[in-house]
C-alpha cells in the first residue's frame, strides 16, 4: 500500500499587533536575503538588545505563513485555504484582540471550520486563567497555551512539532482510509465470490435436474416405443410361420399397421415437443373463422364418439368473432387433441366443445375461449397439475386400454402457451372434466364470410384416385421404391425410378432431349452417389424446372427449408403418408381417367433398381 504523507508548513497567524504579525514572519518565514536575523527579530518582539551569538541553523526551516488582525479574518482566511485543498495545520491566535472577537471566540469559530487545526493560544495578560481557556475550549491535543513573552526559538520549535503531528495524523488518516477500502473491495470480493459459487451450485442443480428429466424422457421413450415395436416383430413372425390362416393374416397385418401409426404418431409428438422446446415449430399465422375450424373439429372426432356411443355435441355462443388472426393449424392441433381425450375417458353420456369469446387481457386483443366438457372418468384434484407434464397418464392402465402415451396434453398446452394463451382444467372425479383453453387472437375488420373460411382443412379433400403423368422416383432403398411407385401407379401414374441423384439427373435431362420430359420428380434426399440436395441444385443450375417433390425422414422445420433451398418445390416426411402423397401429386399432374387398379402383386420392379 502507497503511503501518503503531506507536507503541510502552513501557519496561520491571527493578531491585531501589526509588529507582532512581522515579528512571526520573521521568525517562521523570514525571506533568504533578509538582513535581519532570527535574534534582532527576537529583539524586536521582546524589547530587548541584540544577542551577540550567530543565527541558527533552523532559519532555513520555512514555513508558509498567513496573517490575519482579527478573529473574522482569520477564519475567512482558514476557511479559503480549505476550499482550496490547503488547509493550515496550526494557528497562533492571540488573546485580545478589540474590537472583534477574542481568541477564545476566535478559536471555537476556527474549529467548527476546520476541527484538525492545531491552535496554540498567545496569552499575555490575565485575560483568562489557564483553567478558565480549557474551560472554555475543552482540553484537547489540538491546543497549546504559549505564555508571552517567548522566545522565537520555541514559536518556530513549535510550529515544527505541530506541523510534522499533523502530517503524521493525516498521512495515518490516509492509510486508515486506505486499508478501509481494501478492506471493503475484500469484502465485495468475498462477497461476489459467495454469489458466483451460489450460482454456480444453481446451474449445477439445475443440470441435474435437466439430466435427469432427459434420462426420465429417454428412458419413456424407449418403453413407447418398445410396445409397439415388440407388437411389430412379434405379429412378423407369426406371420411367417407356415400355414396361418387368411384370416389371421389379416388380424395380424392389421395389428401391425396399427402399431405402425401409433409408432408414427409417437415421434410425430416427440418431433412437436423438441420444435416447440427450440422454438422452431413453423407457425401458419392467418385469418379463419374459429366457429367453422372448431365445427370442423368436432366433425373430424364424430365418428370416433359415435362408436363408443357417446353424444357429440357443438355449440357456438353469441358474438364470437366471424373471423380472427391466429394459428389455425395448431389451434386444430389442440382442440384436437382435447376433444379426443374427452372421447377416450368417457364410457358414456356426452362430449360438448363450447366456443364462446371475451375481452383479453392483450390490449387489441379478443380471447377465444374454447371448453372441452365430459362426463367421463374426471381425474383426482392431485392429478390435474401432473397431467400437462410429458408421458403422464393418471391411469396406465385404463390409458393402455385408451391408448396414447401421455403427450396430448404437454403438446397442447405447450402449443396454447406459444399461441399466448393456456389450459385449465376442472374436475370431478367420476363425474366428468373441463379443458379450457384460452387462446388471445387479433380480431381483423368485418368482411363477408364466404371469402373467408377456414385454411381447407386436408381431411375433407378427397384422397385423388386418378392421375396422368410421367414421374421420376428418385429412391435408393428398395422398399420404398416398391411401397411409392405402388401408390402411384394405383392412380395410373407412370413411374420410373432413380437409385441416386446422379442417375436422376441423367434421366430428367435425357428425357427433355428426347422430348418427352417428367412433370414430376419425387427425391429421397439421402441417397448414395449423389443426395438429393445436390441433384435438385444441379438441375435447378441447369434451367430445368421440373417440379420437385422432396421425400425425407427428417422432419424438422429447418430439414424443409433446406430442401426448398436446394431447389425443391414441395417437401413431404417419411414413412410416406398415401393421402398427402396423392394429395401433393395431384397438385403437379392432371386428372386421369379412373385408373385400372392392379392387385399388389403384379408391381413390376424396374430393371434400375437394387436387389432386394
Ligand atoms: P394421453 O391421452 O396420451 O395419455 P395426455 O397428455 O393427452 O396423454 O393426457 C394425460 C393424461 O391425462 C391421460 O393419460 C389421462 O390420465 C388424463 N386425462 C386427459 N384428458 C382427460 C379427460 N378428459 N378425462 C380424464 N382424464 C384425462
Amino acid at each position: 500500500m502507497e503511503s501518503i504523507r503531506p507536507q503541510n508548513r502552513r501557519i496561520l497567524v491571527i493578531d491585531d499587533n501589526e509588529s507582532i504579525r512581522a515579528d512571526f514572519q520573521k521568525i517562521l518565514a523570514p525571506v533568504a536575503q533578509a538582513a535581519e536575523s532570527l535574534d534582532s527579530a527576537r529583539n524586536a518582539f521582546l524589547g530587548e538588545p541584540e544577542p551577540t551569538q550567530a543565527p541558527s541553523a533552523a532559519t532555513n526551516l520555512n514555513f508558509e505563513l498567513s496573517c490575519a488582525s482579527q478573529g473574522q479574518e482569520g477564519l475567512q482566511l482558514a476557511r479559503q485555504a480549505l476550499e482550496q485543498d490547503e488547509p493550515f495545520g496550526v494557528a497562533f491566535v492571540d488573546v485580545r484582540m478589540p474590537p472583534g472577537w477574542d481568541g477564545i471566540e476566535t478559536i471555537k469559530h476556527l474549529w467548527k471550520e476546520d476541527a484538525r487545526l492545531q491552535v496554540v493560544i498567545c496569552t499575555a495578560y490575565a485575560d483568562y486563567s489557564f483553567d478558565e481557556i480549557i474551560e472554555e475550549l475543552g482540553s484537547s491535543d489540538r491546543l497549546l497555551i504559549l505564555k508571552k513573552p517567548f522566545e522565537p526559538v520555541e514559536v518556530r520549535q513549535l510550529a515544527g512539532a505541530l506541523c510534522e503531528k499533523w502530517n503524521v495524523a493525516r498521512g495515518e488518516e490516509s492509510r486508515q482510509a486506505l486499508l478501509l477500502e481494501a478492506e471493503r473491495e475484500t469484502r465485495e470480493y468475498a462477497l461476489s465470490l459467495a454469489e458466483s459459487n451460489a450460482a454456480l451450485e444453481e446451474a449445477r442443480q439445475r443440470a441435474e435436474a435437466a439430466s435427469q428429466v432427459k434420462s426420465q424422457f429417454l428412458a419413456n421413450m424407449s418403453h413407447e416405443v418398445r410396445t409397439p415395436m415388440n407388437a411389430i416383430l412379434g405379429y412378423l413372425d407369426l406371420l411367417f410361420q407356415p400355414g396361418v390362416a387368411p384370416s389371421k393374416q389379416l388380424e395380424y397385418t392389421a395389428i401391425i399397421k396399427s402399431s405402425g401409426t401409433h409408432l408414427l404418431s409417437l415421434v410425430n409428438d416427440i418431433l412437436d415437443i423438441s420444435r416447440v422446446e427450440s422454438c422452431q415449430l413453423p407457425t401458419h399465422y392467418g385469418e379463419f373463422s374459429p366457429a367453422l375450424l372448431a365445427q370442423e373439429v368436432v366433425e373430424l372426432a364424430r365418428n370416433d364418439a359415435v362408436n363408443k356411443g357417446l353424444e357429440l355435441k357443438f355449440e357456438c355462443r353469441e358474438g364470437v368473432p366471424t373471423m380472427v388472426q391466429s394459428d389455425p393449424v395448431r389451434m386444430r392441433q389442440i382442440l384436437l387433441n382435447l376433444i379426443g381425450n374427452a372421447i377416450k375417458f368417457t364410457e358414456q353420456g356426452e362430449v360438448r366443445l363450447l366456443f364462446e369469446s371475451g375481452p383479453s387481457e392483450q390490449e387489441g386483443m379478443t380471447d377465444l375461449i374454447f371448453s372441452v366438457l365430459d362426463s367421463g372418468i374426471g381425474i383426482l384434484p392431485e392429478d390435474q397439475k401432473r397431467i400437462f407434464d410429458l408421458f403422464t397418464q393418471v391411469d396406465e392402465s385404463s390409458t393402455r386400454a385408451s391408448g396414447g402415451v401421455g403427450l396430448g396434453l404437454s403438446i397442447s398446452s405447450r402449443l396454447a402457451q406459444m399461441l399466448g394463451g393456456a389450459i385449465e382444467v376442472e374436475s370431478t372425479p367420476g363425474q366428468g372434466s373441463t379443458f379450457r383453453v384460452n387462446i388471445p387472437a387479433l380480431v381483423p375488420e368485418k368482411r363477408s364470410l364466404s371469402t373467408e373460411l377456414a385454411p381447407k382443412p386436408e381431411p375433407s379433400s378427397p384422397t385423388p384416385t386418378a392421375l396422368r403423368g410421367r414421374v421420376l422416383l428418385v429412391e435408393d432403398v428398395p422398399v420404398n421404391q416398391i411401397l411409392i411407385a405402388t401408390i402411384l401407379r394405383k392412380t395410373g401414374i407412370e413411374v420410373e425410378l432413380a437409385e441416386n441423384g446422379k442417375l436422376a439427373c441423367d434421366k430428367v435431362e435425357t428425357a427433355i432431349a428426347d422430348g418427352n420430359p417428367f412433370e414430376l420428380v419425387l427425391m429421397d434426399m439421402q441417397m448414395p452417389v449423389m443426395d438429393g440436395y445436390e441433384a435438385s441444385k444441379h438441375l435447378r443450375t441447369q434451367g430445368i424446372d421440373v417440379p420437385i417433390l422432396a421425400l425425407t425422414a427428417h422432419a424438422m422445420a429447418t430439414d424443409r427449408e433446406k430442401c426448398l433451398e436446394a431447389g425443391c418445390t414441395e417437401y413431404l416426411t417419411k414413412p410416406v403418408d398415401r393421402r398427402e402423397l396423392l394429395l401433393l401429386c395431384a397438385r403437379f399432374l392432371d386428372e386421369g381417367p379412373q385408373a385400372p387398379l392392379p392387385a399388389d402383386g403384379e408391381f413390376k420392379r424396374e430393371p434400375s433398381s437394387k436387389p432386394n
